[in-house]
């Protein structure tokens, strides 16, 4: 059956794979086609905006207002209204014409910065929805980075109606929107290598060794390494992110992430071009870590089962991170004991 809609953004995603012919929420087929392409041309604005920006030029306001409800505009239940959504897409691109007059250099945009609005609007979303970008892994990224700007806007936008704005913000939303165009990234900055060792994973540990498992374990080394100084719970430790075990023979377990859990990891790659991190959480953190240093500054990680000097709260506010991101089991993301709670150390 030919489908007539792809969208996988939220937890009510059809199979938990994806609403191809209506989504679960209500949302039609021709509404789905017009977010996809308010999502598109809110992409094209940013590259225009993060463009002038580099051009040192005031973007006002009113366009990161504009930007920031659009998005909000596309997250699930919040507008299911298809006019109200092309009036969006046209004032979107009406915005962008009058930004692009007064840019130096266009020369690097792409094709979403130039795109006015010609054409079938309909066929024109076709091409720009989630799986016009074809490689999985690119695919993933990308809409994990948009559904993340998705919240960050809802959150930017009730702050704009209480009259609060925070240029910083605005910047770096639409900053990494546009890196959702950019065909230059790709995946294979990293290599994967399959440890020759036995693997205490998942299933191998529910059994415990009583049956001969088969699993490996699996890790993403980056092809063009960063140098980077460690420190644990405030102590200088070798500059390494996987704990790989002196021979073939030895059994792995996730401790090969991170060297395991620790209260408080800091790496610092001496970048200060780059943002900042801060990753809070439990062991779900360790995997993420060993990627995520290489994108940033300086990366943070705290175990809040173990790190037990301040709030998160007060972390927060201590190390002004530019970037929070939260892992924790899922059945623990909730929970408030240990330090679990952002505003109160537990006993
Ligand atoms: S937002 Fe609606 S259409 Fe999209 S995945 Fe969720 S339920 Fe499906």
């Amino acid at each position: 059956m030919e489908q007539k809609m792809f969208c996988y953004q939220c937890q009510e995603t059809a199979g938990c794979r994806g609403c191809t012919m209506v989504g679960v929420c209500g949302k039609q087929p021709d509404v789905a086609a017009m977010q996809d392409l308010l999502v598109y041309v809110s992409r094209g604005i940013s590259a225009v905006t993060t463009a002038l920006r580099k051009e040192g030029k005031t973007v006002a306001p009113e366009i990161n207002h504009l930007i920031t409800l659009n998005l909000f505009t596309t997250i699930t239940n919040a507008n299911f209204d298809r006019e109200s959504i092309e009036a969006r897409i046209r004032a979107t691109l009406e915005a962008k014409a009058q930004l692009l007059a007064q840019l130096g250099d266009t020369a690097n945009l792409p094709q979403a910065a130039l795109w006015d609005g010609a054409g079938d609007w309909e066929e024109k979303a076709k091409t720009v929805g989630v799986l016009s970008t074809e490689n999985e892994d690119i695919r993933s990224l990308r809409e994990l980075i948009t559904y993340g700007l998705k919240g960050l806007s809802a959150y930017s936008k009730h702050a704009n109606a209480l009259l609060q704005d925070d240029g910083e913000v605005d910047a770096f939303l639409q900053k990494a929107l546009a890196a959702t165009l950019d065909d230059g990234l790709t995946a294979d900055d990293l290599t994967f290598e399959d440890l020759p060792n036995p693997f205490l994973g998942s299933r191998d540990r529910k059994l415990y060794g009583l049956w001969p498992g088969s699993e490996a374990l699996t890790i993403g080394v980056q092809r063009d390494p960063v140098a980077f100084d460690r420190t644990d719970n405030g102590t200088p430790v070798p500059a390494q992110v996987f704990r790989l075990p002196a021979t073939e023979a030895e059994t792995v377990d996730y401790n090969v992430y991170m060297g395991g859990d620790v209260g408080e990891t800091v790496i610092e790659t001496g970048r200060p071009d780059l943002p900042s991190i801060l990753i809070y959480g439990d062991s779900f953190t360790n995997p993420v870590e060993c990627l995520a240093y290489y994108s940033f500054d300086e990366m943070r990680s705290i175990d809040l089962r173990h790190y037990k000097d301040m709030t998160l709260a007060d972390y927060i506010q201590a190390y002004q991170p530019d970037i929070v991101v939260g892992i924790r089991d899922y059945e623990a993301l909730l929970s408030t004991d240990f330090n679990g709670s952002p505003f109160q150390i537990q006993p």
